[in-house]
């Protein structure tokens, strides 16, 4: 099987915004509070739609004060998400990164070519990831509607903190909302992703 180049995630550019905010900040570094851990939570189950399982790892290098996650394949071809600062954020929205991630590999996105960065089909990739995330926590972790505002919340304030307009912070949460209102266990929801696609399915 030959070893496809990293695939990032839609929370990657997040950090890297926040990065340059971080060096555009600098003079006022002293003013901005630093963050409480949190502690991290256990990862869920995964696998990917050939049946691999997927390993999280965290990587907690630098000094992030903003939680971000990333699907690839690492150097030996395993499937593998990324954890990096988990500890910045609090359990729910730690839960809601790791599947998202997952669907990512759930889905097949992380064997696929890349869409171009922003548009339509990497967007839909993301709405995807979202979908099957919140579909999880629900189903499999029984969030109820006060599970999904206390990870909705958190999303707020994060993608605030770094800056993304309002108009996309509330439409991301609008498709979560309707996944979590209208549509049915997770894995019909990715089986039919995969059937769209063409992929195989364990
Ligand atoms: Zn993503």
């Amino acid at each position: 099987m030959s070893v496809k180049g990293p695939k990032r995630c839609a929370i990657i550019p997040v950090m890297l915004l926040a990065l340059i905010v971080g060096y555009a900040g600098s003079g006022v570094a002293q003013n901005v509070r630093k963050p409480t851990p949190h502690d991290v939570v256990n990862p869920p189950l995964c696998s990917n739609n050939s049946g691999e399982t997927v390993l999280f790892l965290e990587r907690n290098e630098g000094r992030s004060p903003v939680a971000a996650g990333m699907a690839v394949r690492d150097a030996s071809g395993k499937p593998v998400v990324f954890r990096f600062n988990y500890a910045a954020t609090p359990a729910e929205f730690q839960r809601f990164i790791d599947r998202h991630e997952c669907a990512h590999h759930q889905t097949g996105d992380v064997d696929r070519p890349h869409p171009p960065r922003n548009s339509a089909d990497h967007l839909m990739n993301e709405s995807i990831s979202d979908c099957i995330a919140i579909l999880r926590l629900r189903d499999e972790e029984g969030f109820n509607r006060d599970g999904f505002n206390r990870v909705t919340a958190v999303m707020r304030s994060e993608m605030t903190k770094i800056g993304f307009p309002e108009i996309s912070i509330s439409s991301r949460i609008r498709n979560i909302d309707t996944c979590f209102s209208k549509y049915g266990p997770p894995q019909d929801f990715v089986r039919g992703i995969l059937k769209q696609r063409g992929l195989p399915q364990e």
